[in-house]
């Protein structure tokens, strides 16, 4: 078991691109790290980095008390999972698992119990003498993970894993890794571009954002307090409303002024967004100073999403319960609970936040 640590990685490839820039991190020893960001920000490289499929440009990898920056893969005690699991097709089940341990000429008492021990836990037990071919995705998928697994490595690395299982078998292998994670305690840290799959699995976010880290914390601290307006916009379905205004000062009383106005602890901006989400709205008949037309609404099962235009023009997502009746055309009274209200300045820092 190892801790891992990213120090100011570096990876410029030779065609002039830079898919990480500066990208330092620490995951404790045991601890489950999700790396997330949109498309291109840089996650893969940053894992294949850890794995050592990819040298950086510059910057160190740490792994447990050993600098690893300069080891091949074989050598650094890690094991990746990907998306496409290239299992061995004309192998059993069986035999892809055993393979790594073949190759490190385990004795065969000893791989047969391994082998029957990771595939239990992974509940493929059954399916040992079968080959790949005649498994569905979610079972591939599963004895990738065993093959992984057994080699019993001290951090695991995971490329988006999950990626081909369709909605229901995703949801469940994603509670089974994290089952996995509590019983094995082994550091994991695992890339997703699927901000749901970031905040349920991990224990901490790391949020990437054009080969730099934005922000990494708790999901629930990333969720209620990120610390930049890309965060804030990255996480959350719906996306989080955000209104364009400025912050104004009259003596002790800062107000953001814009498409709403509301009282803020903030210092005074020129350029300000101000930012809440969906389930900070509230609907009523009564009048309230901020109102609007219905536009769209979401009957979803549990929730129902509404859209309103306020009569400024600006649109505000709102999110209900699921028994919801809201007229799409009628017009509704908004409330915004400003004490999860958020600023965030020209740059897109994180600035203030609602007066409660
Ligand atoms: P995705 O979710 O789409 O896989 P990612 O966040 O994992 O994206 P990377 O695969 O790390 O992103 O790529 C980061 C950037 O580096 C991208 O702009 C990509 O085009 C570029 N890149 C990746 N590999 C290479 C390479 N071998 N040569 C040149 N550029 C590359």
């Amino acid at each position: 078991m190892a801790g891992v640590s990213l120090q100011q990685l570096v990876k410029r490839f030779p065609d002039g691109s830079t898919a990480v820039s500066g990208l330092s991190l620490d995951v404790k020893d045991g601890e489950f790290v999700v790396l997330v960001g949109p498309s291109g920000c840089g996650k893969t490289t940053a894992l294949r980095m850890i794995a050592g499929l990819e040298t950086p440009s510059s910057g160190r990898v740490i792994i447990g008390d050993d600098d690893v920056t300069d080891l091949p893969p074989g050598r650094r005690d890690v094991a990746m999972v990907f998306q496409n699991y290239a299992l061995y097709p004309h192998f059993s089940v069986r035999e892809n698992i055993a393979f790594p341990l073949r190759m490190r000429r385990t004795p065969a008492a000893e791989t047969a119990r391994l082998v029957a021990e990771v595939a239990e836990s992974l509940g493929i037990d059954a399916h040992l003498d079968k080959r790949p071919g005649e498994l569905s995705g979610g079972q591939r998928q599963r004895v990738a993970l065993a093959r992984a697994l057994v080699r019993q490595p001290a951090v695991f690395l995971f490329d988006e894993p999950l990626s081909n299982l369709d909605a229901q078998v995703r949801a469940t292998t994603r509670a089974e890794l994290v089952r996995l994670h509590r019983r094995l305690g082994t550091t994991m840290i695992y890339v997703t571009h699927d901000q749901v799959e970031a905040l349920s699995m991990a224990q901490r976010v790391a949020v990437m954002h054009q080969g730099r880290l934005e922000q990494c914390a708790a999901p629930l601290e990333i969720y209620r307090t990120p610390s930049t307006l890309f965060t804030a916009r990255f996480v959350g379905s719906p996306s989080i409303n955000c209104l364009t205004g400025h912050v104004a000062v009259h003596g002790n009383r800062q107000q953001f002024v814009g498409p709403v106005t509301m009282d803020v602890v903030s210092p005074a901006l020129a350029d300000a967004t101000l930012a809440f989400r969906p389930e900070h709205v509230h609907l009523s008949v009564e009048p309230t100073p901020l109102q609007g037309m219905v536009t769209l609404v979401e009957p979803l099962g549990a929730e129902t999403i509404v859209h309103v235009r306020l009569t400024s023009g600006a649109d505000v997502t709102v999110r209900l319960g699921g028994g919801a009746v809201v007229e799409v055309g009628s017009t509704v009274h908004l409330t915004i609970d400003s004490a999860h209200a958020l600023v965030f300045d020209g740059t897109g820092r994180l600035a203030g936040k609602g007066r409660a």
